[in-house]
């Protein structure tokens, strides 16, 4: 099997498998509890913290662990805009974030709260002047760092700059950004940051709303005074443990595999060239993260290749949705303005650790050869 899902999630790595099966097996009890049992768990949960705070240069009192990066969003998003609310009831985020944090904006629209969208250029990059057309009222905005499907690096520092000139607090989705880019929470200028465990090497359901101090912000989950009275519950003690050794993990590798997969994506991006001599690679000319190539192949329709790539044990994700035979183009690569006989015939490919240099030679050789049956099978018609 060749796996070029990462940015789907990723293999927990084997030290982090090994601490959390150390925690399960060792640190039975409630980390709020004042006896000494209670209190071993507590400082796996704090050692933890560390961890996670050191990964986006924060500070350990402004991790507030949540169940992953949707929750992040949700907390992140609702909790400012809650706490912001007597400035105003209006909150702005891009066209190209991810599900989790439109459906946070459609909890505060139904509500009473007005969401206006940023537009994306063609090459899937958020214009920071787009923010100098938001009507007075507006107290947020969320902009993802990295988009999930293009790779496309924002223009964050910049945006949170004109943001705060205007008194404005920055949300930023760091969800796949973290651990394959350098995130620095204070650099970038962001008040709260999200980034969410299985997109680096740690389990699922384990992740980090980051709320900077001063930085306004109210519970979603009420009821006890966990994680500072910002979110009740009783910790997930293995995953945040997990989580934070994923964290410190990927903070020590990043720069040497960062610059590892951007060698072997511009190799594999030139044999797909190759293979494929018309094919588009989407925010090719943006800044992109150096794992993440999203490419449409004209004629040959994403689910068609998924099938065929998936039957050569090879993993990857459309970049298209599918439903009930139909296809639909990625509301990205609709921001994007992309064609849709261009959007429908998208594959998202997301390198990781294990990925190597045979790999991206077996893939784009598949791919080539997917195209071509996939085109004589349906006369090149795409969608
Ligand atoms: N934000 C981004 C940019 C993502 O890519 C994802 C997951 O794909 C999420 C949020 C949601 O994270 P989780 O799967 O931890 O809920």
């Amino acid at each position: 099997m060749i796996y070029f899902d990462h940015n789907a999630s990723t293999p927990v790595l084997p030290e982090v498998v090994e601490a959390m099966r150390d925690c399960l097996a060792g640190l039975p009890a409630n980390p709020s509890s004042a006896h000494r049992e209670g209190q071993r768990a507590r400082a796996a949960v704090e050692r933890a913290r560390a961890q996670v705070a050191a990964l986006v240069h924060a500070r350990p009192d402004e991790v507030v662990f949540t169940s992953g990066g949707t929750e992040g969003d949700h907390a992140g998003l609702i909790g400012a805009a809650w706490a912001l609310e007597p400035r105003g009831r209006r909150v702005a985020i891009s066209a190209i974030e991810h599900h989790a944090v439109h459906g946070a904006a459609e909890v505060l629209a139904r509500s009473g709260f007005e969401v206006a969208h940023l537009p994306v250029g063609t090459d899937g990059w958020v214009p920071p002047d787009a923010l100098d057309a938001l009507p007075a009222g507006t107290t947020l905005v969320a902009v993802m760092l990295a988009n999930n499907e293009t790779g496309v690096l924002q223009p964050l520092a910049e945006i949170a700059r004109r943001a705060h000139a205007r008194g404005l607090r920055v949300l930023c989705d760091a969800v796949q950004a973290a651990g394959k880019v350098p995130v620095d929470v204070e650099l970038l200028g962001a008040d709260y940051l999200v980034i969410s465990g299985h997109k680096f090497g740690g389990p699922k359901g384990a992740g980090a709303l980051v709320v900077r101090r001063g930085a306004p912000f109210e519970a979603l989950f009420r009821g006890s005074a966990h994680e500072g009275g910002r979110r009740g519950g009783t910790e997930n003690v293995a995953g945040i443990v997990g989580l934070g050794v994923a964290a410190e993990q990927a903070g020590r590798d990043q720069p040497a595999e960062a610059r590892r997969l951007l060698r072997l994506r511009e190799r594999f991006e030139g044999l797909l060239h190759a293979a494929v001599p018309d094919l588009v690679v989407h925010g090719a000319r943006a800044p992109r993260l150096p794992n993440t190539v999203n490419a449409s192949f004209p004629g040959a329709r994403s689910d068609h290749l998924l099938m065929a790539l998936d039957a050569r044990g090879i993993e990857v994700s459309a970049g298209a949705a599918c439903a009930s035979g139909a296809v639909e183009p990625s509301p990205v690569l609709r921001a994007m303005q992309v064609p849709r006989e261009l959007a429908v015939a998208a594959l998202r490919f997301s390198l990781g650790r294990a990925s190597s240099e045979a790999e991206v030679a077996e893939v784009a050789a598949a791919v080539g050869a997917a195209v071509r049956a996939v085109r004589a099978a349906t006369g090149g018609a795409g969608a």
